[in-house]
């Protein structure tokens, strides 16, 4: 493995490429803005008119590319990297697309006889910079093995999340829990603002509770993930609570609508009959309503 076609040199993707060539890796890329690959030219890396042209040759072929329809194209559409890939080339797609797109890319590459490791990355631009990116690859065992040096020139972290599709969907739970945590935290901060209380010292109270340390780290291993819902603090009282939140930020004139939409879980653990089980048996109640036993 010592080839590499690299598709999609953008905020992510050159940096990376970067790396990859410092890592001693022969990179020849493609991008359809050919100003993203003038630096890249620069720092030792070659440059290709098409995705075929940067797969021609390669042992493996990266995209880092915005969304799964970019992927497809690059890929398998007029000049898609397919037509330069030889038998033994291996598709890396780094980039954050609909697992199921994943599953699609990879079906149509088994047609002819290709194979697929998904390695979508966590963490920031400037990470990608430092070759300090979180990287959850996908695939099978030797793929993700043979690929490995490669993926440690982007990042210090490589875990192997199971077969080929199980990468992207790691990484879009990841995304979502910490998307959706980041519009809570903002409407904690704003309400603490609204209500005329200092922020920093509403962070610093939070720091040292759930809200700030994250259920992840404190309530679910120490009970619901132990089989354990015997009352710590109940669904019953949780429910109350955000009740007074919401009535006190309807005072204070500031909308918590992810506060709301969450009373309304803790509402269906209490029609469950969880009502007086603790506050993590919501993970039991999302279950339920997922339809799982
Ligand atoms: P970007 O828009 O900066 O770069 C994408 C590049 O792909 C662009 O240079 C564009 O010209 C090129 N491109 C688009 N279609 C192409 C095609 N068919 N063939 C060749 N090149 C094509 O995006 P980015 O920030 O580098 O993100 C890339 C992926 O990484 C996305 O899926 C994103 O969600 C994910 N991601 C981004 C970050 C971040 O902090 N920016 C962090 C983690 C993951």
């Amino acid at each position: 493995m010592k080839k590499i076609g690299f598709i999609g040199t953008g905020v992510m993707g050159l940096p990376m490429a970067r790396n990859v060539i410092k890592g001693g890796f022969e990179v020849t890329a493609f991008d359809i803005n050919a100003d993203a690959l003038q630096t890249l030219r620069q720092d030792g890396g070659g440059v290709a008119d098409n995705a075929k042209g940067a797969a021609q040759d390669a042992d493996v072929v990266i995209t880092m590319l915005p969304n799964g329809d970019h992927v497809l194209n690059a890929v398998f559409g007029p000049n898609g990297a397919i037509e330069g890939m030889g038998p033994q080339t291996l598709l890396v797609d780094m980039s954050t697309i609909l697992p199921t797109v994943t599953d699609e890319i990879a079906s149509r590459l088994s047609e002819t006889g290709h194979r697929m490791v998904d390695a979508p990355v966590g963490r920031t631009s400037r990470h990608a910079e430092e070759g300090k990116l979180l990287i959850m690859a996908g695939g099978e065992t030797a793929d993700v093995e043979a690929v490995h040096p490669i993926l440690e020139c982007m990042g210090d972290t490589v875990i192997h999340c199971g077969p080929t599709g199980s990468g992207a969907r790691v990484k879009l739970i990841n995304n979502y829990m910490s998307i959706a945590c980041n519009v809570v935290t903002a409407e904690a901060l704003t309400l603490a603002e609204r209500s005329g209380v200092d922020r920093n010292l509403a962070i610093d109270v939070m720091m040292g509770t759930t809200a700030g340390q994250g259920h992840l780290a404190t309530t679910y291993p120490a009970k619901v993930l132990k089989g354990d819902v015997s009352p710590g603090f109940m669904v019953d009282l949780a429910h109350k609570d955000m009740g007074l939140a919401l009535d006190f930020a309807a005072a204070m004139k500031t909308p918590i609508p992810m506060g709301a939409a969450a009373r309304q879980v803790y509402a269906s653990a209490q029609v469950q009959g969880r009502g007086r089980d603790d506050w993590t048996a919501i993970l039991e109640t999302v279950r339920t309503l997922a339809g799982l036993k």
